[in-house]
């Protein structure tokens, strides 16, 4: 593939990202750049997009996070960004934050939040080098 056919796609569909307010995934974005764009691959908006993400310009956001929890009460979880793995973190559930989100989005009904922290476990930061996924 040539280079400049390359950069143009990876700021097509970071232009994409950034006029989106919707935290776009993948296939929306290739959904909305592909009928102007009728050579671009799922695939191309996939490895852009992780690119992209690894350069800085984009957070990723893992969501829906496909793990399940036995703990069904309100609580904060720890994400290792090597392992992938997910641990509880005690924090207290902070209910006076639900009252400060829904006075930002007046009119919406705020039912709970969930907080993930990000960071590297203990048996990565020990084996800095194998990055799992
Ligand atoms: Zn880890
Ligand atoms: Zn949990």
């Amino acid at each position: 593939m040539p280079i400049q056919r390359y950069s143009r796609q990876r700021e097509l569909i970071y232009q994409a990202v950034r006029d989106s307010r919707a935290h776009p995934t993948a296939e929306m974005i290739f959904n909305q750049l592909r009928p102007e764009n009728p050579h671009l691959s799922l695939g191309t908006v996939y490895r852009n997009l992780d690119q992209l993400s690894r350069e800085g310009f984009l957070t990723r956001m893992p969501f829906p996070v496909e793990r399940y929890d036995a703990c069904t009460d309100p609580h904060c979880h720890l994400r290792c960004e090597k392992c992938g793995a997910v641990s509880d973190l005690p924090l207290p559930y902070a209910p006076g934050l639900d009252a400060e989100a829904a006075a930002l989005q007046p009119g919406t009904l705020i039912t709970r939040h969930d907080l993930v922290f990000y960071g590297t476990c203990p048996a990565c930061r020990e084996a800095p080098e194998s990055e799992v996924s």
